[in-house]
């Protein structure tokens, strides 16, 4: 198991540049989600570590070795890519064996390593088929086993799940995660999926415009986001956000909630204005005559999300039990822990504390 570690990375297209001076310590063993928006630069960065991209400025090392200047293969890392990027014209078995095959492993350690990969994937069954008679699951499988093969010390991921369908996507985060706890490999993730970022991670690091907002445990950016990109990115539903207007010792609450809150020490003097957050689940509504009125009421078994108006234009998220479910119109008061709620900058979105 080996640690990987970048240090002042930034890569730029022409005259563009979109990963911005990024460091970080992916520990060894490790499972690290890179998490956020389509274009902030996922796949690019995985691409860096990999040695398919080339970074403008800094470093990346894997181990003790400084791997900037290394070929892909000679960097120890096997990578799995959301369209599976198999041979369609081998099976399964020579899929799995091509890298070992290209630099002459001896046949005897060639088949010693694709039959253990097999029974770890649980693809024994299917190791004489081709790609086009295997499922998108296996075909994922064989892609991962292709790593195995190969002896790789850092798995690189990304969007992996993103063609296969709901149900199955479930089945493979579980699957990889037990891969992960059997394996120990050090592995990068890439997803702009939160739930798989929340499910799978052990650490997520939260990347906006070529630019890291934020690196901990899944818990710590629910419980504790640093800004309003991530208190809002991380958690589903996500956060509300309203305006509050600021006075000496005061923050005042849009006119439904009825509410003047104690203000945050860190706020400045000179601000009038900031943006509070509460998240769907920490609200309550109870119905109540003449209250505003739920516009709608979503059940999905479990639980319901009711919304209501706040503001023009701005609709409040509850999540309820589906036993305290109340049908669309009807009048609610709605409260909540004062202490559930974040506060952060209107312009750069930095949370007050
Ligand atoms: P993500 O994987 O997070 O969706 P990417 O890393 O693919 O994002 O892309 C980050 C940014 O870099 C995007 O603005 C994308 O258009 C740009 N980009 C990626 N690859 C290239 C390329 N080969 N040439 C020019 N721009 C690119
Ligand atoms: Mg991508």
């Amino acid at each position: 198991m080996v640690n990987v570690n970048l240090s002042g990375v930034t890569k730029s297209f022409g005259s563009v540049e979109v990963i911005h001076g990024i460091n970080l310590e992916i520990q060894s063993g490790e499972f690290c989600v890179f998490v956020g928006p389509s274009g902030c630069g996922k796949s690019t960065l995985l691409r860096i570590i990999s040695g398919l991209e080339d970074p403008t400025d800094g470093t990346i090392s894997i181990g003790d070795t400084d791997v900037t200047q290394l070929d892909p293969a000679a960097r120890g890392v096997g990578m799995v890519f959301q369209n599976y990027a198999l041979y369609p014209h081998m099976t399964v078995e020579q899929n799995m064996s091509f890298g070992l095959r290209m630099n002459n492993t001896a046949k005897k350690e060639i088949q010693k390593r694709v039959s253990e990969a097999a029974a770890i994937l649980q693809l024994e069954n299917y190791i004489k088929r081709k790609p086009s008679s295997l499922s998108g699951g296996q075909r994922q499988r064989v892609a991962i086993g292709r790593a195995i093969v190969k002896g790789a010390e850092v798995f690189l991921f990304d969007e992996p799940l993103s063609n296969l369908d709901a149900e199955l996507r479930v089945e493979m985060r579980i699957e990889i995660a037990r891969l992960h706890r059997e394996l120990g490999a050090t592995s990068i993730y890439v997803t702009h999926d939160q739930i798989e970022a929340m499910t799978m991670a052990d650490k997520i690091v939260v990347l906006r415009d070529g630019k890291v907002e934020q690196v901990g445990r899944p818990l710590d950016l629910y419980n504790n986001p640093e800004n309003k990109f991530v208190a809002g990115f991380i958690g589903s539903p996500g956060m509300n956000f309203f305006f509050g207007k600021v006075s000496s010792k005061n923050v005042e609450l849009p006119k439904l909630l009825n509410k003047k809150v104690k203000k945050p020490k860190s706020v400045p003097l000179s601000l009038s204005q900031i943006i509070v957050g509460i998240r769907p689940q920490s609200i309550n509504l109870h119905p109540k005559e003449n209250g505003p009125k739920i516009e709608l009421t979503e059940n999905l078994g479990n639980l319901s999300y009711s919304y209501v108006k706040l503001e023009q234009n701005s609709n409040l998220t509850v999540e309820m039990p589906t036993h305290k479910i109340l049908k669309n119109g009807t009048p609610v008061e709605i409260s909540f822990n004062e202490n559930d709620l974040f506060f952060f900058d209107k312009v750069t979105g930095a949370r007050y504390r």
